[in-house]
């Protein structure tokens, strides 16, 4: 069947809802959220079951159409974002937006791929529970794309990352079979398990339809403190002394350097510096109490920052008085993608290396690199407890910024991988691979990852029409780099 033959098909199928090739109804959907990838999609298709998802890759596969899965966008790798052909169809699960039930005894919740990660809070907390993963993206971020992103965020320092808060998954392989599996089962052990091997795969070997996920009891309370150090080892030590007093309780432990807050206070309205002092490096942490033998945060805190402070690892330091200061104290940390933005160009590096290595990259590299590129300048700033740190390098002043990117941005990317790759760590934490880091990770994978990730993609979607370009490097793809 041609393309087009199968597009009025899918247009028959999907109906007025479900279907639209009008540019202007695509147009924002064909941009990455960094707007810095664009492309064309032949359509967009939206299903609102899971039968429909089922029969759309079913005419897509007799004929060869390339789906691009998208939830709200919000990636930051171009996963969702199509190719420059406008051969392949844009195919959202935002319509399925359901939360079909909620188990509060087993702490489970069963939704559908197009549930936004907010709702999904509002929805549990109804039932004093919680969703335990968070981030900037919250408002659009679904569930998934988080799935398929094996997303991050600020709670996985406790609670994992998407991939230990999947419980059970439902998907359409790239034949249109529907992969059901959404009762977990505490034991299971029939070989290979699709499940994790969907978690993470950016769309390249299925479409996810539904999840459950786990949950947590509801916070009885929370700290949310702000403390000043003077360096990123000084954060590493405070960190090795709150894993140490609080095992139970420590939720988020979040670092920045001086000039992000700046940039937050300069671009965000209503935020302010919780100590109103220039101290060169910031920590956010969060202690959590969800049941009733574990101390009172706010107490426990205030006495193990008193006691740092003494020690001369922390300079100064505030806990937040009510839950509006937590917000306040978040709402900066989650702001500083958006103030970085508005500061000028920059290369985002989202990358990991062993927890315990991570301040020494960023106190011996961020120099060396501000040396080797004259002008430009470091932001470190992330998720310390994780090991995994956004590390961006800025601009020189008044540069071109396409022409920027397109050259000293390739090399510089190139130079940050390698050294991440010196010490054995990873060029993509928590974002994914998507189109934007396809060539780096051809170049830099281990030959045996490599080889299985082509082998897995190639037995599942043998006529490539799952996402097509983003994940899996094709021999072309790491020459290119
Ligand atoms: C301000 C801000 C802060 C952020 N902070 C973080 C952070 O701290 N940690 C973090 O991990 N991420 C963060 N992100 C990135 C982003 O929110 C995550 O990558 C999120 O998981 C993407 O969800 P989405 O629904 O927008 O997916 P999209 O962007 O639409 O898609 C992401 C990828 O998943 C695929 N996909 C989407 N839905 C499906 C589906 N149903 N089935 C199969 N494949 C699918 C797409 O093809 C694409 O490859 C942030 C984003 C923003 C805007």
């Amino acid at each position: 069947m041609s393309h087009n033959e199968t597009l009025k098909q899918l247009q028959q199928l999907l109906g007025p809802k479900g279907f639209s090739a009008d540019p202007a109804e695509l147009a924002p959907w064909t941009t990455d959220w960094r707007g810095r990838y664009s492309g064309k999609a032949a359509a967009l298709l939206s299903p609102a079951s899971t039968e429909e998802v089922a029969a759309i890759v079913k005419l897509a596969s007799t004929s060869g159409l390339a789906l691009v899965p998208q939830g709200g966008n919000s990636g930051m790798v171009a996963g969702a974002t199509p190719d420059a052909s406008g051969t392949s169809c844009l195919l959202s699960l935002r319509r399925m937006n359901q939360i079909e039930k909620i188990d509060p005894a087993a702490r489970l919740v069963q939704c559908g791929a197009g549930v936004i990660l907010q709702n999904l809070h509002e929805a549990v907390a109804a039932h004093d529970l919680r969703f335990p993963l968070t981030l900037g993206g919250k408002g659009s971020a679904t569930i998934g794309g988080l799935v398929s992103t094996n997303a991050g965020g600020t709670q996985v320092l406790r609670h994992g990352t998407m991939r230990a808060l999947v419980a059970g998954l439902q998907a359409v392989l790239p034949d249109g079979s529907v992969f059901n599996e959404l009762t977990p089962l505490k034991k299971d052990n029939r070989g290979y398990d699709l499940k994790h091997l969907l978690i993470g795969a950016e769309g390249t070997i299925g479409i996810v339809t539904k999840a459950t996920l786990h949950l947590v009891p509801a916070l009885i309370e929370r700290s949310v403190a702000w403390a000043a150090v003077d360096s990123p080892t000084a954060a590493y030590q405070l960190l090795l002394a709150a894993n140490a007093a609080f095992p139970s309780m420590l939720e988020g432990f979040e670092i920045l350097p001086d000039t992000a807050l700046r940039h937050v206070l300069k671009h965000i309205p209503g935020t302010r510096d919780p100590l109103e002092t220039g101290y060169a490096w910031h920590v956010v942490m969060e202690l959590a109490k969800d049941s009733a033998d574990q101390e009172p945060p706010s107490n426990a805190a205030e006495q193990f920052l008193g006691k740092m402070l003494e020690k001369g690892l922390v300079r100064d330091a505030v806990v937040a008085a009510s839950e509006a200061q937590a917000e306040a104290f978040w709402k900066i940390r989650d702001s500083i993608a958006e103030a970085e933005r508005a500061e000028g160009p920059a290369l985002q590096h989202d990358i990991s290396v062993p927890v315990d290595a991570m301040a020494r990259f960023i106190e011996r590299e961020s120099p060396k690199f501000e040396a080797r590129y004259p002008g430009t300048s470091i932001i470190a700033f992330g998720h310390l407890g994780d090991g995994n740190i956004h590390f961006h390098v800025k601009a020189p002043k008044g540069i071109a910024a396409d022409a920027w990117y397109a050259d000293d941005g390739l090399r510089i990317s190139a130079d940050v991988y390698d050294r991440v790759t010196e010490y054995s760590g990873s060029i993509s934490a928590e974002h994914g691979i998507g189109k934007a880091k396809l060539a780096e990770f051809g170049r830099l994978s281990d030959p045996a990852r490599l080889w299985a990730l082509r082998a897995i993609k190639s037995a599942l979607d043998p006529q490539g029409i799952m996402n097509p370009g983003k994940l899996v490097p094709l021999a072309s793809d790491s020459a290119a780099a």
